[in-house]
């Protein structure tokens, strides 16, 4: 009985999805009055989840540093009254409102991410009407308020649902952090429990079902460095380093599959009269294709071998510079079909909200249970962000509740409504 009626809300979802090349059949999740009622209680509680909103993003949460607002999402979650309250061991806050299907029906991972790109220790949020200012309002300052909307929803209209969530604000998505909160829930924390997975990251309306995957290196040449006119006719790091950099911008890369490169850190030298001891730079690399990343990491690979070379063999010298490749990071690819139950339940609460569907490829922590063959999408947050990883980060607010209205659509889509929840 429970199993049919979770594969009868999945399958009334996907009748509907197939809108686009026949006819629908069966009733939508907006003809359930405790769905409708719940959309309803979103819009008119909207400026209490901006305010929430606000809050959460003046909690610093820099990178590697996400316990100050790890600790306020314990309390958060514990007051709305999720199951299993805790912490792991990387810092992931964990909270689980189990559904009436046991452990047979869908069991889905929501989650948002704590950390922001700055190293700030006090953030300090403006308001002026919609436009709201503030470092991380939107990424992910949005998703990790919706987390809090969406169970407070659920709970005030008492909506069981059949499959299982497991709320969840997850540490270490930006930059260095290289998804390691993610990693960790499918590696060990709730390993071989989870059958879906969405994130709630960053602004607008669009949806990310792609993952792009990265390589990312910290390149590091020393030598033995020296005074520029007194030790001259030694190899010099930072001539390596130019050398890499000048075939590192010369590669050929596909547009489709998009692939990408970035050398986005240069560092090194002491003085301008000194041949540096050491020089480094940091390169990031993308593709949505694993073999054109496999190919570009090949290049790059050989092209700070070359350029190594040249530099020592540009001098009789017999002192050399070396060099470390050091990967500080690396996020995998995997495929995803486009009408996959995930991406089509984002569609189908695209459609009864009205919203143009965006379906994009991006790096997001959906890499980790895409490239497991785990269901997974990133959708955006709603309201308009602009200056996203920068000081001048803004958020605009203007019909923000259809970001919030439609994740709470796509949740229940995969969840299913258990027909028999209380009035
Ligand atoms: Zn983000």
């Amino acid at each position: 009985m429970r199993a049919f009626l979770v594969l009868t809300a999945i399958l009334l979802l996907a009748t509907s999805a197939l809108d686009t090349v026949g006819q629908s059949t069966g009733p939508s999740l907006i003809d359930i009055e405790k769905v409708r009622l719940g959309l309803e209680y979103i819009k008119a509680t909207e400026p209490e989840t901006i305010t929430e909103q606000i809050r959460i993003t003046e909690i610093p949460a820099p990178p590697f540093k996400e316990a100050r607002r790890a600790e306020y999402f314990r309390k958060k979650f514990q007051e709305l009254g999720l199951k299993n309250v805790r912490m792991d061991e990387v810092g992931n806050v964990i909270g689980e409102r189990p559904g009436t299907g046991g452990s047979a029906a869908p069991t889905m991972v929501l989650a948002a991410h704590l950390d922001t790109v700055f190293d700030d220790e006090v953030v300090k949020v403006t308001r002026e009407g919609n436009l709201i200012k503030g470092l991380g309002i939107g990424d992910d300052g949005r998703g990790l308020t919706l987390l809090i909307t969406m169970v407070r929803t659920l709970n005030e209209l008492k909506i069981d649902t059949v499959g299982n969530l497991i709320v969840v604000a997850n540490v270490g998505e930006e930059g260095l952090g290289d998804l390691r909160g993610t990693r960790h829930l499918f590696a060990k924390e709730l390993k071989g429990k989870v059958t879906h997975f969405i994130s709630i990251d960053g602004t607008g309306l669009g949806i990310t079902n792609g993952a792009v995957g990265s390589y990312r290196y910290r390149v590091t040449f020393k030598g033995p460095g020296g005074h520029s006119y007194g030790a001259f006719g030694m190899p010099n790091p930072i001539h390596a380093l130019g050398r890499a950099i000048e075939k590192i911008s010369k590669f050929q890369v596909p547009t489709d599959p998009k692939t990408t490169f970035n050398v986005g850190r240069i560092e090194g030298g002491t003085s301008v009269n000194s041949i540096a001891h050491t020089a480094s730079f940091e390169i990031d690399m993308r593709s949505v294709s694993k073999a054109e990343l496999e190919k570009m990491d090949a290049s790059f690979k050989k092209a700070v071998q070359v350029s190594l070379n040249e530099e020592n063999g540009r001098w009789t010298s017999p002192r050399k510079i070396t060099v470390d490749m050091s990967q500080v990071g690396s996020r995998p690819t995997g495929e995803q079909k486009a009408d996959a139950l995930i991406v089509r339940a984002a569609l189908e609460a695209d459609k009864a909200l009205g919203i143009k569907s965006e379906l994009d490829a991006g790096s997001t922590d959906s890499n980790i249970p895409i490239s497991l063959g785990i269901p997974a999408i990133t959708i955006d947050g709603g309201g308009l962000g602009r200056g996203a990883h920068s000081p001048d980060e803004s958020w605009d607010a203007t019909d923000s509740h259809l970001g919030s209205q439609r994740a709470f659509l796509a949740i229940l889509g995969i969840l299913g409504v258990d027909s028999r929840s209380p009035k």
